[in-house]
Order: structure tokens, then sequence, then C-alpha cells
């Protein structure tokens, strides 16, 4: 089977903050670097989409530094946002959703667990998930519904030949990762389940936790579900930009 070659997109930072932001209740007097990514994916299926960053004005809302525009790192790739056959959405914040209008001929692909949350659970509107949630995302999300588009999975399925998705719930109800066929064996991309590779090395996850076993569980299953911790991505980590080749600014192969 032909392998994916997987990208990362950064689309903004990087930011500093207090380390305690992505190690809990750790690290308070440490600084820590994060910066924003997605991801794509070229390989026999076309290109698949991992999360889609946010749109012009959000970015100018949410204060990101370095903002650059979804469509045009993917444009950088020579792949056409309106077009893309795939968009799969790890989870529901802001920072992962926000872009979703921006990618309208896409089947959309979430967990169930996660869209039923963020639309029917009455604590998805208290304010310490208001925080973390993107209405004008979770609006281009009910278009894709109404327009037949938003494909709801239940746990693990596989997406095309050499694609899997896999539910890793504990930073978000519904959070999910993609292993995907890479040249150097399977890849995953965990999105916030680890947001830096520290939390995975540690076996520590960040600050913004929704259910801490489910979490830790999670975390081990996607090392496991790797042969190098090298080939398991997380979702903020500098390093996506810093340690692997740049093939045009802000995209950098990952495997
Ligand atoms: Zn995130």
């Amino acid at each position: 089977m032909d392998a994916y070659q997987i990208y990362a997109l950064c689309y903004a930072g990087p930011l500093e903050g207090p380390g305690a932001l992505t190690m809990w209740n750790r690290d308070w007097e440490a600084r820590g670097q994060r910066a924003y990514y997605f991801w794509c994916l070229l390989g026999p299926g076309g290109p698949v989409v991992l999360d889609c960053g946010v749109g012009p004005q959000q970015a100018g809302e949410r204060g990101l530094p370095g903002y650059l525009s979804p469509v045009e790192l993917l444009a950088r790739l020579g792949v056409e946002a309106a077009k893309v056959p795939h968009l799969v959405l790890s989870h529901l914040h802001w920072d992962h959703v926000g872009g979703a209008a921006l990618f309208p001929a896409a089947q959309v692909h979430v967990q169930e667990a996660e869209w039923r949350f963020w639309n029917e659970d009455p604590v998805a509107r208290r304010s310490v998930f208001q925080m973390l949630r993107d209405d004008q995302g979770l609006a281009a999300l009910e278009a894709a519904q109404a327009q037949g588009r938003l494909r709801l999975h239940q746990g693990d399925a596989q997406l095309l030949p050499g694609l899997e998705l896999i539910a890793a719930p504990g930073h978000a109800p519904g959070l999910m990762a993609l292993r995907a066929a890479a040249a150097a064996g399977p890849a995953v991309l965990g999105s916030d389940c680890g947001h830096t590779y520290r939390n995975y090395a540690e076996d520590w996850p960040s600050a913004f936790i929704c259910d801490l076993p489910a979490w830790l569980r999670s975390m081990q299953r996607l090392r496991g579900l790797v042969q190098r911790p090298e080939l398991l991505f997380p979702g903020h980590d500098i390093a996506l930009s810093r340690d692997f080749p740049e093939v045009a600014p802000g995209v950098t192969r990952l495997a």
C-alpha cells in the first residue's frame, strides 16, 4: 500500500505562556512555548486534512500572533481547501474547528460523543467550556450536516485504506486521533491528546482536562500504536516547526 506524506501547517504562534498550561499542575514557575497547527496528508486517497485552523476574523478576536490563513498554507502544498474531500476534526475546541467553513466540499468527520457534547449537553454552555467553544465553527458543521456532509463516528473507524480514526477521549469528550501508514511506519497524529512531546514522554496531560482517567488511557493507547515515539505527533509543540524539514513557509514534513 502506498504511504501517506504527512505535513504540519503552522497557522499561528509561537506564543509564550505559563508552563502549567501544557503540564497540568506542574511547572508553575516555568514558561512554555506553543504554536497552532493543523495537518495535511497526501496519499492515495487524495488530500485529507486533520483539523482546520481558524479564519482571519477569529484569529483577530483571539489575538493570535503570526496568523496565516489555512487556505494559503494549503495552497503552498498545492492543495485547494475548497476542494478537499475529507476533513477530520480531532475535537471541537475553537483552535481545531474554527476554520470549518473554509472546506465547503469536504465530508467532515467527527466523533458522535464530541458532537453531542457541544450541541446537546447544557454543561458545554458553562463558562469553562464557553472559553473553548467556537460558535462560527459549530455553525459551519451544522451547515455541513444540512448538506449531508457530516459523518459522525462511534469510536474507531477506517477512513480510507491506510488511514484510521482512533478514539482517544480525555482532553475532550470525543477526541480522536488519526493513524496513517507512512514510509517510516505507522504514524499517529494525536492532536491534543498530547499538547507536546513531553506530555507523552512523562505521561502527564495539559491543564485542559475533561476526563483525566480517560485521558491517561488514551495517551497509553496512542503510544502503543507507533513503533517509535517520534511517530506520535503532538498538537501544539513548536518542535513540529523547528525539528522537521520546511517544504514551504509554515509547512513542515513530519513523515
Ligand atoms: Zn488545541
